[in-house]
């Protein structure tokens, strides 16, 4: 194979949110033209980038600097919409992981990981990010079991 065709994840290739600074995860443009409300979509053509901070209202971006916010989407999207489904293809709250997480014991995540790995799972289609969402929601399980102290 050509390895000019081979994009690789290394440091070359990490692109960075214009507001907040985060690494964004790059996305395709059938994500784009799933979640991007269709008077802003024109502004990002095939390749851009999702910023996942919760703290950032930009949602994609792209190497020059052009931004569609969380308000220019389709839907609502986890933290910015707390209600919000944490995961594209099942619907999976926030308070799902806190219930597992109180009882210590993630019976609802590992559910939800045998549907993951169902064909019914279509995240790279369905998600935000085009990622499956079983990381992200591993990532908040083990910060309620062990809170970090604020910074
Ligand atoms: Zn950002």
């Amino acid at each position: 194979m050509n390895k000019a065709f081979v994009r690789e994840p290394d440091q070359e290739t990490r692109v960075f949110c214009p507001q907040c600074g985060s690494v964004g995860t790059q996305v395709g443009a059938a994500t784009l033209d799933r979640h991007v409300r269709p008077e802003f979509r024109m502004r990002l053509r095939q390749e851009a980038w999702y910023c996942g901070s919760g703290n950032c209202t930009t949602a994609y971006f792209n190497h020059l600097g052009v931004t569609v916010l969380i308000s220019e989407l389709q839907t609502t999207v986890f933290p910015h919409d707390p209600a919000a489904s944490l995961c594209a293809c099942f619907p999976f709250s926030f308070d799902q992981i806190m219930a597992d997480a109180d009882s210590r014991s993630p019976l609802q995540i590992r559910e939800l990981y045998r549907l993951s790995q169902t064909p019914e799972a279509r995240c790279s289609e369905l998600a935000i990010d085009g990622q499956c969402c079983m990381k992200e929601i591993q990532r908040h399980y083990f910060r309620l079991l062990n809170p970090s102290p604020p910074m």
